[in-house]
């Protein structure tokens, strides 16, 4: 168990580095430095050495390692980003960057994606010191830049330039799991990260023949644009299961009883109720049409318009989702990925997924552990370059109405002191037995 000084510092720190303004907002001028510095000396007065890491100034990088006491052991790599997204304080009922603790909640941007997880290895690794535990595996632990961008400043640089500092491991540990998922029935769920969909952000261009806004033109850059997008917005994309999406529906089912039927997946999913959330988005690709731009004068024809698609695709379905674009987009629009990233599948049978469901089940045990998919993309494709294969597990335990899905990006994001401190004592029991 975590002593009591680690619980007391789980909530300084989140509150701390909430207090450090660390705003992406993907042009560059975050600075997460400062950030970086608070985590490296904290470990420091742990007794680790932490080494920091810049591509750009500013957007730094901080990496430690954990020695374990089996050193043929694979390692662990715990990670968490410094840098969060843009907070209008207008629209907050707490200054975003005040990380006032009000009422036993922490406020703030960032208090649960993800200053909160970092918080929580800081105080499970200091207890660690305080009381000569040693870890068996190496435990190497990463603070990362720019996640919320495009992490070029961040995992993706550590993972290109500095892989020497991840020798050995094979596993990783980050944002996005093992959070408390109600199910509005009064049944709790921990959904366990084992898999991300990729990402495939998409520039699409049509173009036409400019001219006059009262002549006939068959070759109208606008409609061809717009009847495209139609398509993409509007396509039914077919059912994939991975095996994750299939593992965490048969685990739901089970827990309502209910037969698993996977010829039938969208009637399953009615019978789920409020659990068929943490499944809905992972049984299919998605392409959501987000932007669009052509034109400059309402009775010119421009030759040229271009829109903007948040596609994301499933594990082994990339190829799928490439020929479905060829084919929605047609002859007359061409489409590429501004900004392509893997889709990730972890396995569900690993002794480290069980030792993530023994940790959370030991301090909730009313509640379910599942797999799920992540419907996004986390740090973990980039460090998955490297061969390690990554799941999402930042254990909190929150409370009914405590919409967590809702916070994360979200105005007055916020996390109860006691998430927090139930976060630090199920991270300290998963790695003492990973
Ligand atoms: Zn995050």
């Amino acid at each position: 168990m975590a002593d009591q000084l680690a619980l007391d510092e789980v909530v300084t720190f989140t509150s701390d580095l909430i207090r450090i303004d660390t705003t992406n907002r993907g042009g560059g001028d975050c600075q997460e430095r400062p950030a970086a510095e608070y985590a490296a000396a904290r470990l420091a007065e742990a007794g680790l050495e932490p080494v920091m890491l810049e591509r750009t100034l500013g957007r730094t990088n901080v990496v430690a390692r954990l020695e374990g006491t089996d050193p043929s052991a694979d390692a662990l790599l715990l990670h968490g980003h410094l840098d969060v997204v843009p907070a209008e304080p207008a629209d907050w009922s707490v200054h975003p960057f005040s990380g006032e603790v009000r009422d036993g909640v922490v406020w703030g941007r960032g208090a649960v994606d993800m200053k909160n997880m970092d918080a929580m290895i800081l105080s499970v690794v200091r207890s660690w010191a305080r009381e000569g535990v040693r870890p068996r595996r190496d435990i190497v632990i990463a603070f990362t830049a720019d996640e919320e961008a495009s992490a070029a400043d961040g995992a993706g640089f550590l993972a290109d330039r500095h892989p020497h500092l991840f020798e050995g491991c094979t596993e990783g540990v980050s944002e996005s799991g093992a959070y408390t998922f109600h199910d509005g029935q009064g049944r709790q769920f921990y959904p366990i990260g084992a898999g991300e969909r990729g990402t495939g952000w998409m520039r699409l261009t049509a173009r036409g023949r400019a001219g006059h806004g009262s002549k006939v033109n068959r070759e109208n850059a606008v409609t061809r644009l717009a009847a495209a997008v139609t398509r993409i917005g509007e396509h039914e994309w077919p059912l994939r299961l991975t095996p994750t999406v299939r593992a965490a529906l048969t685990e739901i089912a089970a827990v309502y009883g209910i037969e698993t039927d996977l010829s039938d997946v969208d009637a399953l999913l009615d019978k789920l109720g409020g659990a068929a959330k943490l499944v809905e988005a992972t049984v299919r690709n998605s392409s959501n049409p987000t932007m669009l731009d052509a034109g400059y004068k309402v009775n010119v024809i421009p030759g040229e318009a271009v829109a903007h698609v948040d596609g994301r695709f499933l594990p082994d379905t990339e190829d799928e989702f490439r020929a479905t674009m060829d084919r929605l987009t047609g002859p007359d629009v061409d489409w590429e990925f501004a900004h392509r990233e893997i889709a990730l599948q972890a396995p569900v049978d690993s002794p480290t997924f069980a030792a993530m469901r023994e940790a959370v089940q030991a301090f909730a045990p009313e509640a379910y552990t599942v797999p799920y998919c992540m419907s996004g993309g986390t740090d973990a494709k980039q460090f998955a370059r490297l061969g390690i294969t990554g799941y999402g597990f930042a254990p909190l335990k929150l409370p009914e109405g405590f919409d967590y899905q809702a916070l994360f990006h979200g105005v007055d994001e916020r996390v109860p002191v006691e998430a927090l401190q139930f976060g630090v004592q199920v991270l300290d029991r998963f790695l003492r037995s990973a």
